[in-house]
């Protein structure tokens, strides 16, 4: 058969594994690409090297001069390494990462050349940005977007461009990117949780988020992929049949890693080694074809950018070995889909991580604190922390048949469980003295011994204590981690900084005690937020009528999800904690809800196009060979052909049922996308979920069981089972 599925497959077949050498040690590898410390030590003067230091630390301000002075060692350093070109690289809010290379290259009049970069064009840059989505920001004050200089992640070299991490915003200072609220909002929990961190010890004086997310990707041939449009365009498999053997033997999940993959993970480490990237783990994941990364922890921000540059870098070096890379929460039905678990705490410059558990009781209290205002802001904001990962794609995870569910929930543990209960019970007021030694000694002063066999994982939950670190794990596998990020440190630094003035009430008006204080607070904060904790399964139907009774939010997909976004408590919320403005949240809102939009139509267009092109004519063909057959039939066996025949007969009666159904289905849902597209964006995303969408499973479900009945031979796309049998 000379259609594209075959050519594919052969393709596929003779594919050798792409051998990665591994001459040098990682650990001399790592951060050779960055323009880190080290590399600027040695090209930078100390004034230099101080500013951007201080610029990092403190948010202090570079002038001109010095920016010129650091531009130069910038250059020099990123010539020495190969570099010609230099880009500002920034977050736009279509969740991918941006860039414009410019050449270092410049021409002198009297006919020779030099390479040039000066502070102004590292500090600021205008991108002719008119294309990146602003949800009205730019037309409302018809500014233009610059990109400046964030020091606080370092430039590094990518290929031959030196990549300077930058925040887009609008003339007026309005956000138009993912990074600039992300910035803000780790300012916020830096303010807010170094006041509380205080109480504990005098000598903090910066509270930094920490991330460590886990990218769960599918690996599949390239050819193959190129063989289904759906996967091309949208990322995932729009038809095909369910392989029979798919994840049920759980034969894959840190199963050995097939070599063709393993080899591009080994390329993929030593790339991200250069540009000091910490990952650290690497394992099949359950699904066939599905993979796992993880780093080591680290800064919120520069966390964030890594896991978008990996994202890049992952689709890069795929193509180096043929391969494709899906980052789509549900690329296969029937089998696991993927997520982005964004692991997060807060450390202070004096080494402490703040949830975790310490060896003393004035420790554990410390830890306390911070784990109890987190609960307490989940609750206060669990459907805001809900939109921050609601996407088009996430919507096949959350609320759809995958863990974790759509409503938000924080699971603790048994041994935690029984921590809080114990101190629910604190009195009311100055504790007693008996109260504060059974306190310290049996309560409080157990923690860390507890903790340690804490083994009770809940996977089903989209919120989890996991001993020394919280766990989001509704984020979705495409995500860009700095929305939910955004949302996670606003809400705990706006509980936190009312935590703050709650204690400092007590002490301040009832001349409370600190320690007396901060229990009473606490013990007011367990009861309010005792309805987000749920340590059962997440994603039974007893817990879905559980949590409605407790009013908690349960928005199965995007468009319910986003209208938190325009409430008075969000905009409140942003605006208090400086993080985000009402124009600034409208206009995500907008952009969100018009992406969501955007994506539904596109897989709609496509499954509409290769239902009708591909797989209808392939059907008719091959039930012309049925009716010849059959004619055959009667002419041979004459009026007894209707026995002989019979099963003949079903298939073609079949087939014709399955392709009206195909053809139906795609008229009607092109005759709602028409009408969607007349409404505003709200309610024309409300049709797109409640109107379009249902036709995709209809359509499917008849191609598919056309793919079951075709003549194998004939079926022009690469079968799920094909895609899914990397070696
Ligand atoms: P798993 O959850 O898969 O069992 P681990 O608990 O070892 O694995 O860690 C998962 C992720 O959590 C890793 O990416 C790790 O870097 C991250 N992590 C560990 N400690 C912290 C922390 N204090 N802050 C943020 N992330 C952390
Ligand atoms: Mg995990």
């Amino acid at each position: 058969m000379n259609t594209l599925r075959f050519f594919a497959l052969k393709e596929s077949l003779s594919r050798k594994p792409v051998f990665i050498e591994e001459s040098e040690r990682r650990s001399a590898l790592y951060g050779k690409h960055v323009f880190g410390k080290n590399a600027m030590r040695q090209v930078l003067s100390v004034d230099a090297f101080e500013a951007v230091q201080d610029a990092v630390n403190t948010g202090s301000k570079i002038d001109r001069l010095m920016a010129d002075s650091i531009a130069a060692g910038m250059k020099q350093w990123a010539i020495s390494l190969g570099a010609t070109h230099y880009t500002h690289w920034f977050q736009p809010l279509t969740g991918a990462t941006a860039e414009k290379h410019d050449a270092f290259f410049e021409s002198l009049p009297d006919g020779s050349a030099i390479e040039k970069f000066e502070g102004a064009k590292l500090v600021q840059q205008e991108p002719d940005a008119s294309s990146f989505p602003h949800g009205g920001i730019r037309n409302t004050f018809e500014a233009r977007g610059y990109t400046a200089w964030d020091p606080t992640s370092a430039a590094f070299i990518l290929d031959t461009t030196l990549c300077i991490p930058t925040v887009f915003v609008s003339y007026t200072g309005e956000a138009l990117d993912n990074k600039t609220p992300l910035l803000r909002a780790l300012n916020a929990i830096d303010t807010s949780a170094t006041e509380v961190a205080k109480y504990f010890n005098k000598g903090v004086t910066k509270v930094t988020a920490t991330l460590g997310w886990e990218q769960e990707y599918f690996l599949i041939d390239s050819a193959l992929a190129a063989s289904r449009p759906d996967i091309m365009q949208t990322g995932r498999a729009l038809l095909g049949h369910a392989p029979a053997k798919g994840q049920q033997l759980d034969d894959h999940y840190f199963g050995s890693i097939p070599s063709r993959a393993l080899n591009f993970m080994k390329d993929l480490e030593q790339q991200c080694m250069l540009l000091g990237i910490p990952v650290k783990t690497r394992h099949n994941e359950v699904a066939p074809n599905q993979f796992e990364l993880a780093p080591i922890f680290e800064e919120a921000n520069l966390a964030v950018d890594h896991n978008s540059l990996i994202m890049d870098l992952m689709a890069r070096v795929a193509e180096r070995h043929k391969l494709k890379v899906l980052f789509h929460e549900k690329p296969f039905e029937g089998i696991n889909g993927s997520g982005k678990h964004n692991n997060w705490s807060l450390a202070t410059d004096t080494g402490v991580n703040l949830l975790s558990p310490g060896s003393t009781p004035m420790k554990n209290l410390q830890f306390l604190t911070f784990f109890i205002n987190t609960i307490k802001a989940v609750q206060d904001y669990e459907e805001l922390l809900r939109a921050s990962v609601a996407s088009a794609s996430n919507d096949h995870r959350l609320g759809a048949n995958e863990a974790p569910p759509a409503i938000m929930s924080v699971f603790i543990g048994k041994q935690l469980t029984k921590v809080l209960d114990e101190l629910e019970k604190v009195s009311d007021g100055k504790l007693s003295p008996q109260e504060k030694t059974d306190l310290k000694l049996n309560v409080v002063g157990k923690i860390p011994e507890i903790l340690l066999d804490n083994t009770d994982r809940n996977r089903t939950s989209p919120f989890a204590f996991t001993g020394n670190k919280f766990e989001f794990r509704a984020v979705g596998s495409t995500a860009n981690c700095a929305k939910p990020m955004v949302v996670l440190n606003t809400i705990v630094a706006k509980q936190l900084k009312d935590f703050k003035i709650e204690v400092d009430s007590l002490i301040d008006k009832k001349g409370m005690k600190k320690d007396d204080a901060i229990f009473n607070i606490l013990r007011e904060y367990i009861k309010a937020s005792k309805k987000i904790r749920f340590e059962g399964d997440g994603y039974s139907p007893e817990w879905e009528s559980e949590a409605k009774k407790r009013k908690l939010s349960n928005n199965r997909t995007t468009p319910e999800a986003l209208d938190i976004q325009l409430s008075k408590i969000t905009t409140s919320l942003f605006e208090e904690m400086e993080v985000m403005n009402a124009v600034e949240l409208k206009a995500r809102h907008e952009i969100e809800l018009e992406e969501y939009v955007k994506r539904v139509q596109i897989e709609s267009r496509v499954l509409g196009d290769m239902a009708r092109n591909h797989i209808i004519p392939t059907a008719i063909r091959y039930q012309n060979l049925l009716i010849e057959n059959v004619k055959g039939l009667k002419e041979i066996f004459e009026a007894d052909y209707k026995i002989i025949a019979i099963e003949q007969i079903k298939i073609i009666e079949q087939i014709s049922t399955y392709i009206k159904q195909i053809n139906e289905g795609i008229t009607a849902m092109i005759e709602i996308r028409k009408k969607a597209n007349q409404l505003g964006m709200k309610e024309r995303a409300s049709m797109y979920k409640d109107s379009v969408i249902p036709f995709f499973k209809e359509i499917r479900y008849a191609s598919d069981k056309l793919e079951l009945l075709v003549e194998d031979k004939l079926w022009p796309l690469a079968k799920n089972r094909e895609l899914l049998n990397l070696r």
